[in-house]
């Protein structure tokens, strides 16, 4: 079992009225949440639980104009559960020009019927883009950077038996192509942040805030769809998936820190686990050191390295003559790694019983995807 959310738009602006009043009275409830948390703490030295909360909180839905205390209360176990995440005593306070709107609920208080939800006495429409694909269990209203509303659904959906994908597959994240598959697929995209950095100057020097969010949002979906796309293929074609531990806090230092932040990587991260968990396969963290220098024919670090090495995208090994394109090298050795077929500090491969290195297998050549 794993847990899809799927989102739609809200159709009417007339309807937002009303999202707006719950949002205010659920930024009253977290405020509340907040302070008398604060002053128990000052007091006793010691947090409020969720259910000291839902006590304090019980029956004040008919004044906020809540459907039911169940999303007050469903506020206040979020709130204590984020306080926990993040070790904090005190949380930012919610404020309608600071805080984006959101309303949880439970699957018991909304109705879904064709294109339109039914949330505390009122009707909302949506743009219904697919059919929900399990069962119902919570979901919210949440507002973007722009104002407009979505309505999530938060469905049990279940998992396949049987893997669907055949290959094991090693996984290079980079920045010129921003996947590379040890199977030599690559999958690459333009650099978002590069194409529209002249419109978005524009915008921003002109104090056009309206256009500047709209250009930040249309590049946030232009990524997030790009990625969704790949991450689907990627765990349709594999059972095992590892995944380089490139570090983007790193990379974020050095001159290619715009083409870091473009690369999204931490997007691929959180995509592809569940996509494979989805689709019966395995999606694991491997080691990324050494996978540049390491040849992953014979093992021997031949390879580019270092900063200056960083334009090289072919090389031949002087040991075993096999021409390797880098990152397509790189996916093979974090694939190896995982196996145990090579370590990354002394990069040799362990051979198994009448293997020699020669008879490995040779990495084909890159085929580029669009
Ligand atoms: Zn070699």
């Amino acid at each position: 079992m794993s847990i899809l959310t799927y989102r739609y738009r809200i159709k009417d602006a007339s309807s937002e009225k009303h999202l707006r009043q719950m949002a205010g009275a659920i930024n009253y409830v977290w405020n509340y949440c907040n302070e008398v948390g604060l002053l128990a703490f000052r007091r006793d030295k010691a947090f409020l639980s969720a259910y000291d909360l839902h006590k304090l909180t019980a029956g004040t839905s008919k004044d906020l104009r809540l459907s039911a205390d169940t999303t007050i209360q469903q506020v206040c176990t979020e709130y204590v559960t984020r306080r926990r995440q993040f070790k904090k005593v005190k949380w930012h306070w919610r404020a309608k020009k600071r805080s984006l709107g959101w309303i949880p609920f439970k699957a018991a208080y909304v109705r879904l019927t064709d294109d339109t939800v039914t949330y505390c006495g009122h009707r909302f429409r949506l743009w219904l883009s697919r059919p929900l694909g399990g069962a119902l269990k919570t979901g919210s209203f949440t507002q973007d950077a722009q104002g407009r509303w979505y309505v999530n659904f938060q469905c049990d959906m279940a998992d396949a038996a049987e893997p669907v994908g055949r290959l094991d597959l090693g996984i290079d994240l980079g920045l010129t192509h921003q996947l590379t598959c040890s199977d030599g697929v690559q999958y690459s995209r333009a650099n978002l942040t590069r194409h529209y950095k002249d419109v978005l100057a524009m915008a921003q020097r002109a104090h056009k805030k309206k256009r500047t969010k709209a250009i930040h949002a249309k590049m946030t979906n232009v990524r997030k769809d790009w990625s969704h796309q790949v991450t689907t293929a990627i765990a349709r074609r594999a059972k095992l998936m590892v995944i380089g531990d490139v570090s983007s806090t790193k990379l974020a230092k050095t001159p290619f820190a715009k083409s870091t932040y473009d690369a999204a990587w931490g997007i691929v991260r959180r995509q592809l686990p569940y996509k494979a968990k989805q689709l019966a396969g395995v999606c694991v963290d491997g080691h990324e050191r050494c996978s540049s220098v390491t040849c992953s024919a014979c093992g021997a670090h031949s390879g580019p390295s270092g900063l200056r090495g960083l334009g090289v995208r072919t090389w031949v090994c002087p040991c075993c003559g096999v021409m390797h394109e880098r990152d397509v090298n790189a996916a093979r050795n974090i694939l190896a790694f995982r196996s145990g077929r090579a370590t990354p500090s002394k990069g040799i491969p362990v051979l198994e019983a009448g293997e020699d290195v020669k008879t490995l297998p040779v990495p084909a050549a890159p085929r580029a995807v669009p």
